[in-house]
């Protein structure tokens, strides 16, 4: 098993995941001509089952989804996140708010 298609499946995966990790919007589209993703949505409700908040908004005449990932905690999109071992992600901001109040 273990079929060179799975990995490229991942490898795209986990571009699109890095890309949207960046707070950037991403339609389907886009996936497709950056990435050769054909199933943008697919992946995205992975990332939800991981935990990650994904925002959708329509766009244009054809009402296109267009999604970003936004912090767990603030709920801002547009900005780098950090990715949490516990599922989803968040700002530096709060990053930094979560690590003051583990250490006492
Ligand atoms: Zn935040």
């Amino acid at each position: 098993m273990g079929g060179g298609e799975d990995m490229e499946e991942q490898t795209k995966r986990q571009r699109v995941r890095e890309y949207l990790l960046e707070g950037r919007p991403l339609s389907g589209l886009e996936a497709l001509r950056m990435f050769g993703v054909y199933r943008l949505s697919h992946i995205i409700h992975l990332l939800r089952n991981n935990g990650f908040i994904v925002h959708t908004t329509r766009k244009g005449h054809e009402n296109y989804a267009v999604y970003t990932v936004v912090c767990n905690d603030c709920k801002i999109g547009g900005q780098p996140l950090i990715e949490l071992r516990d599922g989803g992600a968040v700002c530096e901001e709060c990053e930094k708010r979560r690590t003051k109040g583990y250490v006492h």
